[in-house]
Formats: structure tokens, C-alpha cells, sequence
């Protein structure tokens, strides 16, 4: 049996129970719960605060876990990290009240920078040597500034509207972060094949996403140039439509190319052309 740590409540929480939900693994019991059992996979749920889950996989009290990369950083304990899951993406980043002239990461010299990710921060600034006060607090870091308490932050941003409601502008960015998930060092040989198995349905969700299905009538003399740009899992499937000297033609495009490859098909006198989402995705 494996076992899960995600987060009980928050940013985290709603895609963590997602992903498992789209891997095909259905929970028994409720999020009230402190755990919960999948009746259709081997792994039992652990709901947890976000801060604790590095050091419960750690111990090994759970044996993998989601949490954000700016948490696994911060806890700093010594877990793997063992897929990027694409979600909760945030930034860790130093801002400034805007009325201060900022030029370069020089003019933090001196200052005091209350944050609640100290361990981040003190790394980033010797790195960077640049000596400052590190002032730790618990929570409500933005509004530190404006209290007198501290000079600058430093603390998530994702759209920058907490930091522009408090007066606040983001002068670095110490991290990208988003969901990661992480797992203990010692795994027995049977939770790793737990975890490859489910690594397997991650990896086929996440690629489902990034890709869609796409269907179109071309006309046979141009089947040539439409079979180079789409490439599909392996090479498209053309069928013959009644209609003479036209064949539809079945493949599957990347996310990152697609209106690219639209544009470039009707070039090539693509007609018809529709495009589904993909559900799961086994290469
Ligand atoms: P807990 O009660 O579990 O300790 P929390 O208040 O510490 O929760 P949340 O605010 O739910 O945590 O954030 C969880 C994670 O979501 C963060 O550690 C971060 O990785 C990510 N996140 C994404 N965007 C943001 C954001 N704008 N502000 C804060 N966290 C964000
Ligand atoms: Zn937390």
C-alpha cells in the first residue's frame, strides 16, 4: 500500500484530488477525513497541512506526497523530487513599495525583508552576495511594508494582485514554483512499483492534455506534405472518403504547435478539420 500526502484544504487541494481522480483511482471517503483508501488502487490518501508533508515523507509516515516546489525548498529535507505536475504555478519573488527607485538587485543592500521563506531567501542572497536582514514571520507578509515592520518582501505571487492592492511592485524573482510531487528515499520494492504504476497514469494524463485529437478531409494529391506535419503517434491514419480523390485523415497534434500546424493544413486545402480532447494518452 502507498501512501499519498496532499494538502486537506487550499490552493493545492482541488487539483491534487483531480489528478488522482483523472489516474483512475476513487476515494472512499470524504475530504473531512484525515486519510482516505482508494477501493480501486493501492494507495491510501493522507490529508495534510502543506508545510508538514516534506518532513511526514521523510520519515516515511507517508511515502510520496504533493506539494508546491517553494515548500519542498524551504523544508529543505532530503526527498526526491519526482514529477513536475504542471499546476499551482507561482512565483517566489522580492517586492518593494513603488515608490522606491529600484535599479538592480544592488539596492537591496542593507535592507530589512520580511518573508515567510527564509531558508529561499538567505540562499538566494548569499548567492547573489548581497547582505540584507532577513525578518521571519508567520503569515501576511504583504502588508509588513506598510506597518513599518520591514523594507521589502519577499513571498508567492501568481497574478500580482495582493502585491498591487498593498501598494507592493515584484523587483526579483527568486523561483518558478508549481505542484510537484516528491518521495521518500527508501521506498520498498513493492511501493516502487506502486509508484511507477501510477507514474505511468500521471504521465498519461498530463501528455493527453498537452495533445489533441484531429480529424480532416484533404485532398489526395496534397496527402504527402499533410503526412509531414502531422506525424501524429506514430504516422496518421488516412481512410478514403466516398467522394473521389479525397481521404480523411486521423492524427494526433501538440498543444505547443497547433495553430501553427491548423494554419499550415488549410494551406495545404484541409477541409473539415475537427479537433477533440484526448482523455488518456499511452505512448
Ligand atoms: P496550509 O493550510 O496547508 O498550510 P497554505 O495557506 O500554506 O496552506 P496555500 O495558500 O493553500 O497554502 O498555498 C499552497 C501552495 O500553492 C503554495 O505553497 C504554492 O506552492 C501554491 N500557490 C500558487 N499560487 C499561489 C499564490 N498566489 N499564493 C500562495 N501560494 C500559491
Ligand atoms: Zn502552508
Amino acid at each position: 500500500m502507498l501512501k499519498i500526502a496532499i494538502q486537506k484544504s487550499g490552493r493545492l487541494y482541488e487539483d491534487s484530488i483531480k489528478l488522482l481522480k483523472e489516474c483512475g483511482i476513487e476515494l472512499n471517503n470524504g475530504n473531512k477525513q484525515l486519510k482516505a483508501a482508494a477501493f480501486n488502487f493501492p494507495i491510501e490518501v493522507y490529508f495534510l497541512r502543506d508545510d508538514d508533508i516534506p518532513q511526514y515523507v521523510y520519515d516515511g509516515v507517508a511515502d510520496i506526497g504533493i506539494v508546491g516546489e517553494n515548500v519542498l525548498l524551504e523544508t529543505a529535507k532530503d526527498i526526491d523530487l519526482v514529477y513536475r505536475l504542471g499546476f499551482s504555478k507561482c512565483r517566489l519573488s522580492i517586492a518593494v513599495p513603488k515608490s522606491v527607485d529600484y535599479n538592480s538587485i544592488e539596492d537591496l543592500k542593507g535592507l530589512k525583508i520580511a518573508t515567510t521563506y527564509s531558508t529561499i531567501l538567505q540562499k538566494y542572497l548569499t548567492d547573489k552576495k548581497i547582505n540584507a536582514e532577513i525578518h521571519e514571520i508567520s503569515g501576511s507578509v504583504e502588508i509588513a511594508p506598510g506597518i513599518g515592520l520591514a523594507d521589502a518582501i519577499c513571498d508567492l505571487v501568481s497574478s500580482g494582485s495582493t502585491l498591487f492592492t498593498n501598494g507592493l511592485k515584484e523587483v526579483e524573482v527568486i523561483l518558478k514554483s508549481e505542484a510537484v510531487l516528491t518521495a521518500n528515499k527508501n521506498l520498498s520494492t513493492e511501493n516502487k512499483a506502486i509508484l511507477e504504476k501510477l507514474l505511468l497514469r500521471i504521465n498519461s494524463v498530463k501528455t493527453a492534455k498537452n495533445n489533441k485529437y484531429i480529424v480532416l478531409n484533404a485532398p489526395n494529391d496534397q496527402l504527402k506534405n499533410i503526412a509531414k506535419i502531422l506525424p501524429g503517434a506514430k504516422s496518421p491514419t488516412i481512410v478514403p472518403l466516398v467522394e473521389a480523390g479525397w481521404s480523411s485523415v486521423h492524427s494526433v497534434v501538440n498543444e505547443n504547435d497547433f495553430w501553427d500546424i491548423i494554419e499550415k493544413l488549410k494551406q495545404f486545402g484541409a477541409e473539415g478539420i475537427l479537433v477533440m480532447p484526448i482523455e488518456k494518452m499511452i505512448v
